[in-house]
This record gives structure tokens, sequence and C-alpha cells, in this order.
């Protein structure tokens, strides 16, 4: 028993009477902080085309493997990018991303950014990976979708000293037949591969698997 139960409550009637901190969310909503980490953003060059060159590198840098990118090369009949590659498969999974802003750090062409959105709590883990169609950019004013072509004289080199500020007049969206699902893993190891050798207790991700990020080869999310 301590000498003066009274004092245990000191703590309890000096906050009593502090401001309340209380915040009717989700009614009112808080602006956050201008730097706030919330949900990341694909973001595209002023004409359209996208920004993610599909280096990998920010799924690389993420200390929670939380994000799986598959690049692939851009044609003259659909092209996503400026350059030679474009990101084909993009996804962030929000179970484990703990936005600490690493991956954007990574990023050499400033595709990754952070908004402010926070609200990303759902009830299906299905639903917190988010695809690169919800990460990219909307349009705004002077763009059209990808894929498209690049703008008549200008290079990728262009396009990252601002010199393209808008597409093209006559710009039309090629016809796209990428899905951007995840590709199909192949179906056996090659011979040299310990399991093809008859190691039944190998268990290795096949190639197209992801093995640092977060969807396997059908495209479920990862359990
Ligand atoms: S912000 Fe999320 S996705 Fe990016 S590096 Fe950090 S944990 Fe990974
Ligand atoms: S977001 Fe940036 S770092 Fe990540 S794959 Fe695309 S270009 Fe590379």
């Amino acid at each position: 028993m301590p000498e003066n139960p009274v004092a245990g409550f000191g703590v309890t009637f000096k906050d009593m009477f502090k401001k309340r901190l209380t915040e009717q969310y989700p009614e009112y909503k808080k602006p956050t902080a201008p730097r706030f980490h919330g949900r990341h953003q694909l973001n595209r060059h002023p004409d359209g085309l996208e920004k993610c060159v599909g280096c990998e590198l920010c799924a690389w840098a993420c200390p929670a493997d939380a994000i799986y990118v598959e690049g692939a090369d851009n044609t003259e009949e659909e092209r996503y990018s400026p350059g030679e590659r474009y990101g084909r498969v993009y996804q962030i999974n929000y179970l484990r991303c703990i936005l600490c802003g690493l991956c954007v750090e990574a990023c050499p062409t400033r595709a990754l950014t952070m908004t402010n959105e926070y609200e990303l709590a759902d009830d299906s883990r299905e639903s917190l990976i988010y695809t690169k169609e919800e990460l990219l950019a909307g349009l705004e004013d002077g763009m059209v979708d990808s894929p498209h072509a690049i703008y008549p004289g200008m290079t990728e080199k262009d396009y990252y000293q601002g010199l393209v500020t808008e597409a093209a007049p006559g710009t039309v969206r090629q016809t796209p037949t990428d899905t951007g699902a995840p590709q199909k893993s192949a179906d056996t190891f090659g011979v040299d591969e310990p399991a093809a050798a008859g190691d039944a207790t190998f268990d290795a991700a096949p190639s197209g698997r992801m093995t640092h990020g977060v969807v396997t080869s059908s495209g479920e999310g990862e359990r």
C-alpha cells in the first residue's frame, strides 16, 4: 500500500484538464504533413508514357520484400516508356510495406514516389496487393494513356531533360496486348537443376516465380 494513495492519481488529474487530442475520424480527416509517407504512385512523363523502366532496384532496396517487378521490352507497336524497357508487372504488398521510402530513394528515374494517402486498411489480403493499374498516376492535361509512340524527334534522354512537355499532336493510344499479369513459371527445372536430378526435397522457386517480392507465378498473394 503506497504511503499516499491519492498521489497515484496525480497524472490522471493533471491530464483531465489538458486539451483533448481526440479526432473525429473518419468524419474529419486531419491533413497530413506535406512529406508524409503514404501510398506509392508510379509517375508518368508529361506525354503520358511511364517513367518506370522495370529495373527492379526498388524491389531490391525494399527491406520488407514488399515489391514485385517484372520488366519487359518496349516495341514500336506497343510502347509504354520512352526507352528500351518498361515495368510490365508492378505490385506492392501493403501487408508488408512499412512505408519507409527506401524504394523511392532507390528509383533512378523518379518513377516511384509516395502520396499522402494513408487509408490502406481492408479486409482481404488480395485487395492490399496493389497492382500497376492501381499505382499508376492518372492522366493530366496534355497526356495520352500508354502505350503510345515516343514524341517524334525526341530521345529517352530528352524526356529526362524535360524537353517533352506534352503528347505530340495526333498521338493516339496503341492497342495494348499486355495484361500485366505475372508471367507463367516454367513447369520443369533444367536438366542441371537439383529438382530434375531427382531430389524430391528440393523446394526452390521455379524461374518466373518471385523470390524476393509479393506474388507467386499464379498471381496469388503470398500467405
Ligand atoms: S516504403 Fe514499403 S515498399 Fe518501399 S522500401 Fe519501404 S517497405 Fe518497401
Ligand atoms: S519504380 Fe523505379 S526502381 Fe522500381 S522498377 Fe521502376 S524504374 Fe526501377
